[in-house]
């Protein structure tokens, strides 16, 4: 374990979060962003709930819902445009 010493430690790297430690390091802190959220996989997922279940995969859905009630004629020429 290292022995780092930060000016700021911010915990959650959400939207709050991770603006606020960007904000911090742009005023000249040492600053350590710490999440807690991790993939399926084990890995580390920073970006709260809007990166990895809110705003982006929802929208995400609902850009896959409006593709699959577009007619496939419609689809092919968007894709030729
Ligand atoms: C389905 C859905 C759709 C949404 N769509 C939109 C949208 O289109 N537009 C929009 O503006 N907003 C949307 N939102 C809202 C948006 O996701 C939230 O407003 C935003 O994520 C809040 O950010 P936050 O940083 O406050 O919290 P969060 O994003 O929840 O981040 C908090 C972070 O803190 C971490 N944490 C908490 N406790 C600890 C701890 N003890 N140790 C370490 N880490 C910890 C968590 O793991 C998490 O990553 C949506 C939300 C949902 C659920």
């Amino acid at each position: 374990m290292s022995n780092k010493q930060f000016d700021v430690i911010v915990i959650g790297a959400g939207p709050g979060g991770y603006i606020g430690a960007i904000r911090a390091a742009q005023l000249g802190m040492n600053v350590a962003c710490i999440d807690e959220w991790k993939t399926a996989d084990g890995k580390p997922a920073p970006g709260g709930t809007c990166t990895n279940v809110g705003c982006i995969p929802s929208r995400r859905c609902c850009n896959l819902r409006s593709i699959t009630s577009t007619p496939a004629s419609t689809l092919a020429s968007m894709a030729s445009a």
